[in-house]
């Protein structure tokens, strides 16, 4: 699947998100953008077909979206999904009744919705732990443990995991999978599949698309029977996403790196920014040394993307007053587009995260959590100064 003989070894990350696998040879076309196939039913003879058979099982457009996929995860194969959780739940599929999956307890609310009321009734057991204490991962993997579930960095909080510590123990302790869920970094930040892991896991509704006009996932892998496997899964289970939105994600991925690099840049001076306020008692960025695990991420990664959250003196009522009171940040949920966000995790994105639960992961009335996106930080930081000053 993937193009592996692209400019082997040399191409940098953005020479080859613009052009891994999107030769125009194989259109037998000129255009230098790639062409978005619409048809759903590919032209055959008696004697057999061109590679392309129904639009479920494959289609030109979204092999060139996997090709540049795997291409900037340095990655073998890419298989794409209709949602983030498309990807996941057919991820999930590659395991039977009776395997038992160990999953990060911090994780995204909808993957958690997943494990434990989906999951669970196909006969497979889920447990949940924190691995950023690595001794919680021995002591619940269990024998027919067949798949570690992990997000680095967590969400909103911000925690960092060891990847390579949670697959050595992983991989010590049985045949078990390691997926990551990159969502929150990209493969321009981190990439898992060089600490170890199997699957690398992403929503690329968030940074990878980058507009926030594509719900789309994707599983990245270097086995080969683990490809085919999850590609006869795309099939089989046919949560396949449109070639009008393979068009468009594959469109952004050749500005993953440029884009990148500015939500690394904006979100640390606003949280450096907001160290400093005195209305702000904790925030949380994996790029200031006062994380608590600071030394792993700068191990692990080339940087944080555009996600901060912070705490505040106030409560709950300070908080809906600070949201209503920003003029370019936009009150919504999501994460990873061009445009600045603010939430309220305690009563968006993690309301149906238990209450006693959400205290023991510290998400408070007074923690709000920024997505910085694209635009100019002068006016983000304007924007924060002057909410600042209404609300309190
Ligand atoms: C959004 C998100 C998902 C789910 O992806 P969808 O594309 O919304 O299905 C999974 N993991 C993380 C970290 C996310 O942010």
């Amino acid at each position: 699947m993937a193009d592996q003989g692209f400019l082997k070894p040399t191409p940098g990350f953005a020479t080859t998100a613009i052009h891994a696998g999107q030769s125009s040879d194989k259109w037998k076309s000129a255009a230098v953008v790639p062409p978005i196939v619409m048809s759903t039913t590919f032209k055959q003879t008696p004697e057999g077909h061109t590679g392309y058979i129904y639009g479920r099982s494959g289609n030109p457009t979204r092999h060139t979206l996997e090709e540049c996929l795997a291409g900037i995860e340095g990655a073998k194969y890419a298989c794409v999904y209709s949602s983030g959780l498309g990807a996941t739940t057919t991820i999930c599929s590659l395991l039977e009744a009776g395997n038992h999956i160990l999953s990060m307890d911090d994780g995204y609310g909808g993957t958690h919705r997943l494990l434990s009321q989906v999951v669970t009734r196909m006969g497979i057991e889920v447990s949940f732990t924190d691995f950023t204490k690595l001794e919680n991962l021995g002591k619940n993997i269990r024998k027919n443990t067949k798949m570690i579930w992990m997000e680095s960095p967590t969400n909103p909080s911000l925690k960092v995991v060891d990847i390579a510590a949670v697959v050595k123990i992983a991989k010590s302790l049985g045949d078990i999978l390691v997926a990551v869920d990159n969502t929150f970094l990209t493969c321009y930040l981190q990439k898992p599949l060089d600490f170890g892991a199997d699957i690398v896991m992403y929503s690329m509704t968030k940074y990878m698309n980058g507009h926030s006009d594509v719900v789309m996932g994707a599983a990245v892998v270097n086995d080969a029977k683990l490809a085919e496997r999850l590609k006869f899964l795309q099939k089989a289970m046919g949560a396949v996403p449109s070639p009008f939105d393979c068009y468009l994600v594959n469109r952004s991925l050749k500005t993953l790196a440029l884009r990148m690099e500015r939500h690394k840049a904006s979100s640390l001076a606003i949280a450096q920014w907001l160290s400093k306020h005195p209305n702000v008692t904790e925030v949380m960025h994996p790029g200031l040394p006062s994380h608590p695990q600071y030394e792993i991420s700068k191990r692990q990664t080339a940087g944080h993307s555009g996600i901060v959250s912070f705490i505040h003196t106030g409560g709950l009522k300070e908080s809906k007053k600070f949201m209503s009171s920003l003029k370019v940040f936009i009150l919504a949920e999501s994460l990873g587009g061009y445009e600045s966000l603010i939430e309220l995790p305690s009563l968006m994105t993690h309301a149906s995260v238990p209450a006693e639960q959400r205290a023991e992961l510290g998400i408070s009335d007074a923690l709000l959590r920024l997505t910085v996106g694209l635009e100019d930080v002068e006016d983000l930081i304007k924007d924060l100064e002057q909410a600042f000053k209404e609300t309190f």
